[in-house]
């Protein structure tokens, strides 16, 4: 029986978690982030040109439950927060599994995906410590949106390089971000040293999130007052995305769900870590069975095709070494409409989890990874964006293996945003002239 309580749970604001978890207290066997030139493990005093401080503190801790500022948990209404987690009936109807599969919503946020919940704190942490600019990278748009709309709420000026192709590809994300106060170039741009560089080198180039950075680099190390921020892969993004998986399993102790399966897209690791970091610590203690599984883009699948190995966070060289799973710090992914999935390398943290078999990773072509998002707007009515359809793809197939066999398993995945602004993506699927993968650039 179906009870009607079970598809969408929902939290009261007073739920939300106070305390972000920090996977460094519980995950043994980290290896430290180097410096470039030394090649010793880097210091606060190595990472304060770039970084606000208090970032660098999270970047560094090992306190396994960090305070969620006061001023962070009271605008989290601002990004829809708490977000539901909701049963997709339909989807499981159109499938015909025996399968249940839940979805948590980060799509409802106002910023369209679950980079709020690290840009929110960030910027707090820039205000607090004084800092009047900050500077960050965009792929498809979402984190420097996302960063946007928090400089906003903290008063804060906010420049964001975003990578060419998708400046190109969605115009729109350019519109949002300055409508909440952005400045936006496209990179490489002709507004720092590295990017005039690369213009004059390769004056067609489609550009990448590794170029983006090391621009967004650049501009921050020249002013103290002008602070760097991530979108991903640092172990304190990962720690404010923490409040997902912890909303998460509040509301599968709520509805008593036991999940066999959590699911996510993973670029750089953020959604998916912060989906399944706090559950990953019950497994860690042996509480649950649980199995969490990344899905990646063929276009850069740097878990499944990937060397762990040191290397550079950026194209350009700038950033301290990350032991990590990378596909070398100058390979530049083909121009998917997944954006946000179209980096080299991967957060330190899910690497050592993934390099310790607590988690698998699956790659898909953008081809399938579109069907799969188109049955599940039929289904469900909402248009994933296609970062995400790849965390659908990979729960449709688990779905459908628990149907061949005939299993009665649970599946929850982190619908990581909308894809409200990336229509010129299901344009080319529907006409049948999106590109595979494999055959771009
Ligand atoms: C940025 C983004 C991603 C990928 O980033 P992660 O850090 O790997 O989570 C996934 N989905 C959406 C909607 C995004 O905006």
């Amino acid at each position: 029986m179906t009870k009607n309580s079970d598809l969408r749970v929902t939290l009261s604001l007073d739920e939300i978690p106070k305390k972000w978890y920090n996977i460094a207290a519980d995950l043994k066997g980290l290896q430290p982030t180097l410096h470039p030139g030394t090649r010793e493990p880097v210091t606060e005093e190595d990472l304060a040109p770039v970084f606000t401080k208090s970032v660098i503190k999270q970047e560094m801790s090992t306190e396994r439950y960090i305070t969620i500022p006061k001023e962070v948990r009271e605008n989290y209404i601002s990004l829809n927060r708490p977000s539901p987690l909701q049963r997709a009936v339909n989807l499981e109807k159109v499938l015909r599994t025996p399968a249940k599969i839940y979805f948590k919503r980060e799509d409802l946020s106002p910023v369209g995906s679950h980079k709020g919940n690290s840009a929110l704190a960030q910027a707090y942490y820039c205000m607090k410590d004084g800092i009047h600019t900050i500077t960050t990278e965009t792929g498809a748009g979402q984190w420097g949106t996302a960063l946007a709309l928090a400089s906003s709420i903290f008063d804060l000026d906010c420049t964001v390089f975003m990578v060419r192709v998708s400046y190109d590809q969605k115009p729109f994300r350019r519109t949002i971000m300055q409508t909440y106060g952005a400045k936006v170039h496209a990179s490489p741009s002709p507004v720092t040293e590295y990017g005039k560089k690369l213009l004059k080198e390769h004056p067609d180039t489609t550009g990448s999130l590794g170029i983006a950075i090391s621009e967004a680099i650049e501009m921050a190390v020249r002013d103290p007052g002008t602070k760097y921020t991530l979108g991903s892969v640092a172990n304190s993004v990962i720690l404010h995305q923490t409040v997902i998986g912890l909303e998460t399993m509040e509301q599968m102790k709520k509805a008593e769900i036991v999940p066999d399966h959590m699911v996510a897209c993973i670029g750089g690791g953020s959604n998916f870590a912060g989906f399944v970091f706090p559950m990953m610590r019950e497994k860690m203690l042996g509480k649950t069975e649980c199995e969490f599984v990344a899905a990646e883009p063929k276009a850069a699948a740097s878990l499944t095709e990937g060397e762990f190995r040191y290397d550079f966070g950026d194209t350009a060289g700038m950033t301290p070494l990350f032991k990590m799973f990378t596909l070398g710090h100058d390979f530049i992914p083909s121009g998917i409409h997944a954006g946000g999935l179209r980096y080299h390398g991967m957060s330190p943290l899910v690497s050592e989890a993934y390099n310790q078999g607590l988690m698998s990773a699956r790659s898909y072509d953008q081809t399938e990874t579109f069907e799969a998002g188109v049955l599940f707007a039929k289904a469900e009515g909402i248009i994933p964006a296609p970062e995400s359809t790849h965390a659908i793809k990979a729960a449709i197939d688990l779905a459908l293996e628990a149907k061949a066999k005939n299993e009665e398993k649970t599946i929850v995945f982190c619908l990581s945003g909308h894809g409200m602004l990336d229509l010129a993506g299901y344009e080319k699927f529907i006409s049948g002239t999106l590109a595979s993968s494999s055959r771009m650039n």
